[in-house]
């Protein structure tokens, strides 16, 4: 049990473009080396952490069929590029002495291990960080719907979903100077008040089965301790509110 924290067993979404950090494509090292040091400082503290990263940094299957390409097609694509992302995310957590390992939704036994439940439990019981490439392995889905179908098999207690916002505004924060911040919101107002935090496949997800949600900015570094500590640096998804 991590003494201090409030969530012992989460799973962090990522999206693709995190990675990218200020290039306009692709994996900047130095924000996966940074990215890897605070996830060490949490595991090696006893969190058991599970990560799902999307693809958005390379490649997303929806912009492919715009220009033309078959959907389904265009998705395994994007999922393919998530399984860069998830490679060269284990080759930071092993730069940062984290041990970790790569599950890929879609057989690739070259370099990843077949996604199997029980196996990706067992990793994290034993402080493995354990990687969730190829999302779903399905095609017409999204990594936020991968990573809160993931939350719910591993029973982790939250998903904490990595953002460049440090939370869930009522209008765009960048658009808005009079956004406001919510602290805590229920997953039916975030439906009703169209605000879009993820797909409506994911928060259905969460909100069906009650899984709690971060949302926060993973540009601050010490953000990923903080929101595991239960301290409010970002916005709390709940079932319902009051
Ligand atoms: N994708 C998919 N099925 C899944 C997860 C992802 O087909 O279960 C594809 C989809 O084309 C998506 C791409 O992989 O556009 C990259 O994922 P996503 O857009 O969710 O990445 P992010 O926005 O988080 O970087």
């Amino acid at each position: 049990m991590a003494e201090g924290y409030k969530y012992h067993r989460v799973l962090l979404k990522l999206s693709g473009e995190a990675l990218m950090g200020d290039a306009g494509y692709g994996i900047d090292p130095k924000v996966v080396d940074s990215l890897a040091g605070q996830i060490a400082e949490v595991v090696n503290d006893g969190v058991q952490l599970a990560v799902v990263v999307g693809g958005g940094n390379i490649f997303r299957g929806l912009a492919g069929s715009a220009s033309g390409m078959d959907r389904a097609q265009a998705d395994y694509i994007g999922m393919l590029a998530t399984c860069m992302n998830a490679l060269a995310l284990q080759d930071g957590f092993q730069r940062a002495g984290v041990e970790s390992r790569v599950m890929s939704a879609i057989e690739m036994k070259q370099v990843a291990e077949t996604y199997i439940r029980g196996r990706a439990i067992r990793h994290l019981e034993k402080g493995r960080v354990t990687i969730f490439a190829a999302g779903t392995g399905s095609p017409y889905c999204t990594t936020d719907t991968t990573a809160a179908l993931r939350a719910l098999e591993i029973n982790a207690e939250c998903l904490m979903k990595a953002t460049k916002v440090d939370g869930i505004y009522d209008s765009d924060p960048v658009t808005n100077s009079d956004a406001v911040r919510f602290d805590t919101i229920s997953y039916k107002d975030i439906l009703a008040n169209d605000l879009h935090v993820m797909d409506s496949t994911a928060t259905g997800y969460c909100m069906d089965n009650g899984m709690p949600m971060i949302v926060f900015d993973l540009m601050v570094p010490g953000n990923i301790k903080a929101a595991l500590q239960g301290k409010n640096v970002g916005t709390t998804v709940v079932s319902s509110v009051g």
